[in-house]
């Protein structure tokens, strides 16, 4: 498992917790003047066997100025810049999960042509995506329309790139997709179990360190007491057989062994720490 980066971007405060109030969190998570704070865009990367597996794709460079302004993008270091970093080529990534298809989780599966038009950003990918998730997105509501952006997946399907999945699936020896609904109904997270050790990427089911205390729900969840039970019930697993956990969105800590603390859960040890000052906002 290694962590790739799409940079960093922003979300106000008040919807990241949803119904704690801002007292509580801010020490943690300083806002901004716009009471935005500071979040990570952390898709990962598996190899095993020949597989080459990219897990969500980050908010990647489609959208121009205004959004980068309002969500207040920082692309010093964007997704294929990251894999490059890793000696991947677009080209080779053989599957990509999108854990749902919100525009920071699945923005970089497209990129635009120098017509401007959007096309896959690898192209030789099966695209995993849960069928619930894929018929939320692509029949969105006056509350869900913001967060799904037609160009981010139709493209895929266009290119014939995309596979359905109901429930949940192992589509390679020890990766394991687990729907676990919360967030949005066809929300998925990833297990990966190795000789060594277990790992779990919660993607937005536990977007920060912060949200390791279980009541700390974000106001997008549309179903946020789905998320508390499955987040519940997933920490006490984690933190009693030491999984590796993967913050998609911590801006801080990519990685951590977590512990019970009383009814709540906190970072025992952290295991990837991101350097700092990448961003200097
Ligand atoms: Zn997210």
């Amino acid at each position: 498992m290694e962590p790739l980066s799409d940079g960093f971007f922003g979300l106000d405060g008040g919807a990241m917790f949803g119904v704690v109030p801002r007292v509580l969190w801010r020490q943690k998570n300083p806002p901004d003047a716009n009471n935005r704070i500071l979040l990570a865009l952390r898709p990962l990367l598996i190899r095993t066997g020949d597989a080459v597996v990219v897990v969500d794709t980050g908010v990647g460079d489609k959208y121009g100025p205004k959004f980068n302004e309002m969500f207040n993008v920082d692309h010093r270091v964007g997704l294929r810049q990251s894999l490059a970093d890793h000696g991947v080529e677009p080209e080779a990534v053989t599957h990509v999960v999108l854990t749902h298809l919100h525009f920071d989780h699945a923005g970089g599966a497209t990129r635009l042509d120098p017509a401007g038009r959007p096309v896959p950003t690898f192209p030789n990918a099966r695209h995993l995506v849960q069928e619930q998730e894929w018929h939320d997105a692509t029949h969105p509501n006056r509350r869900t329309r913001g967060s799904y952006r037609e160009d981010d997946f139709r493209p895929l399907q266009a290119a014939g790139l995309v596979e359905l999945i109901d429930g949940d699936v192992e589509p390679l020896p020890g990766i394991r997709l687990v729907r676990t609904g919360g967030h949005t109904r066809g929300h998925q997270i990833v297990l990966v179990e190795s000789s060594k050790q277990f790992d779990v990427y919660w993607a937005d089911l536990v977007p920060t360190t912060t949200h390791l205390n279980v009541p700390y729900i974000m106001g997008y969840d549309l179903y946020p007491l789905e998320t508390m039970d499955c987040k519940e019930a997933m920490l006490g697993r984690a933190a009693d057989e030491g999984w590796t956990c993967w913050f998609e969105h911590d801006p801080a800590v990519a990685a951590a062994r977590v512990a019970r603390e009383g009814d709540r859960f906190a970072v025992e040890k952290a295991i990837h720490a991101v350097p700092q000052g990448e961003n200097d906002d």
